[in-house]
């Protein structure tokens, strides 16, 4: 009896390519197609009327049924990606990775793709996959996603779900499990070990033993991933809304060590650690509850104590702070740069933020007037109460601004007044004449698009 369930067992992991599928009925799974947003039902609509298969697939399916809002559609069709273009007006052919359409409706876009197969995908020496995109079956697409629970076709028309692995039975069991072998699906795409334990702590899943177990060992296959793609996996990371649990479970599965230069600082920072954990609770709350976050704001808030540590030891060294800050500053992202490919327009929000911050330190003058009226004021300022909650500056200064920002003239002219002119400010030794900044300078006051 448990012979033959061992055996069961071990033929389902080792067949990844179930041909027969499970059907599962609404009154089974309780979704029901109204819960799709318009555009997916219409565009799966629309395809079926024309001959082709075509369901929902992937994530919006697995949130739908755990009961979490999906964030965006995924489409897998029979139809070709030309096909799928002639049949929608507003739509267009992208050629990333692979090729798939975006389909336009109202104000949504969905992601329609073709089936395809990874069966004869090309690998590098190291196992992982470099093209993909041959066209497949539906039972191939589904063997060729990440989890089963990633792996389930929705059907708006019948209300069906089409399952090759077993995907709704894991979710009910909240279990994140690999399709196939995870050693090999690994090797294939690196990448799946973030998304597992990402999908994992978003979602509340654990990680099924035979996925979790070789992660560790693994790791180590993340650097030849290239820059950019890990990027893109950092930012669906830190902007999950779980960012806090997803870098936990990092730490715990040993994927933080010399992997990105980045999770090192995050995780190993001992004098930041206090605020990148604030920073990054404030941006799980505001991003559950639908607030906009800016990817330059909270980079700026990870890297910030590797420029503080850089900036003190070039002042200890004799610097000047001014342009101490901005070769900090440039050091900092280009310990970055190398493995993961922050975008040039990122880089500049970041250094805004960063350079306006000696600036609250001086409450004189006209210099308060000028700093409010920058376009970055409110992101700096945002910053200035992060590094106060965390203790680096006294809660005070924080205030003292939010104050100055909100008050009349008479007002700002009295609490200039009674602002104490710290002699510790960062900026203060000023026995030396203004020095022009160094070349980049200009950053702190540059005009960055809004996000
Ligand atoms: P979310 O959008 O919530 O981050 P998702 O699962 O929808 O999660 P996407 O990146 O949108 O993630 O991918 C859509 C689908 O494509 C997945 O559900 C999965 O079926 C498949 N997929 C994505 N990345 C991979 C991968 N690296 N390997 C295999 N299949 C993948
Ligand atoms: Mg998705």
């Amino acid at each position: 009896m448990i012979r033959k369930l061992l055996r069961k067992v071990f033929t389902r992991a080792a067949t990844p390519l179930s041909t027969e599928p499970a059907l599962i009925a609404v009154d089974q799974h309780g979704v029901r197609s109204e819960q799709l947003s318009p555009a997916a039902r219409k565009t799966c609509a629309v395809l079926q009327e024309s001959g082709y298969k075509a369901y929902v697939v992937g994530g919006a399916v697995r949130d739908l049924l755990i009961g979490h809002p999906p964030k965006d559609y995924d489409v897998a069709t029979s139809a070709t990606p030309e096909q799928v273009r002639a049949l929608f007006r507003r739509s267009r052919i992208i050629g990333r990775r692979f090729k798939i359409v975006h389909v336009m409706s109202g104000p949504e876009t969905i992601e329609v793709s073709t089936f395809r197969a990874s069966q004869d995908a090309e690998t590098d020496e190291l196992g992982r996959v470099l093209h993909d995109n041959v066209f497949g079956s539906q039972a191939e697409d589904a063997s060729r996603r990440d989890f089963t629970v990633n792996a389930l076709y929705y059907d708006p028309v019948t209300e069906t779900i089409v399952d090759y692995h077993h995907g709704v039975a894991d979710i009910k069991q909240k279990t994140l499990r690999v399709i196939g072998d995870p050693r090999t699906r690994y090797r294939e795409d690196p990448v799946r070990m973030l998304r597992a334990v990402r999908l994992g702590a978003k979602l509340g899943l654990s990680i099924d033993p035979a996925a979790r177990t070789p992660i560790r060992e693994m790791a180590v296959l993340l650097e030849n991933v290239p820059a950019a793609r890990l990027f893109d996996e950092m930012l669906k990371l830190l902007f999950s809304g779980y960012a806090v649990k997803c870098l936990t479970q990092l730490r715990e599965e040993g994927l933080h060590h010399g992997l990105l230069p980045l999770l090192d600082v995050i995780l190993e920072q001992p004098m930041g650690e206090r605020f990148v954990w604030l920073s990054l609770e404030n941006t799980d709350e505001r991003i559950r509850q639908d607030k906009s976050v800016s990817p330059g704001f909270l980079f700026a808030t990870l890297l910030w104590h590797e420029v503080l540590k850089t900036w003190d030891a070039k002042k200890a060294a004799g610097e000047p702070s001014q342009p101490a800050l901005f070769e900090a500053m440039d050091e900092v992202i280009d310990a970055q740069a190398g493995k993961l490919a922050i975008t040039r327009r990122i880089v500049g929000d970041i250094k805004d933020i960063w350079a306006l911050q000696p600036r609250f330190d001086k409450r004189a003058g006209k210099t308060p007037y000028r700093l409010i009226e920058q376009p970055r004021y409110r992101a700096g300022w945002d910053f200035l109460r992060l590094r106060a909650q965390s203790g680096e500056v006294p809660m005070e200064i924080a205030d003292w601004w939010d104050d100055f920002a909100h008050a009349g003239h008479d007002e700002r002219e009295e609490l200039l007044r009674a602002a104490p002119q710290t002699a510790d400010a960062p900026a203060k030794k000023r026995r030396r004449k203004r020095r022009k900044p160094a070349g980049n300078g200009e950053v702190a006051t540059a005009d960055t698009s809004a996000e």
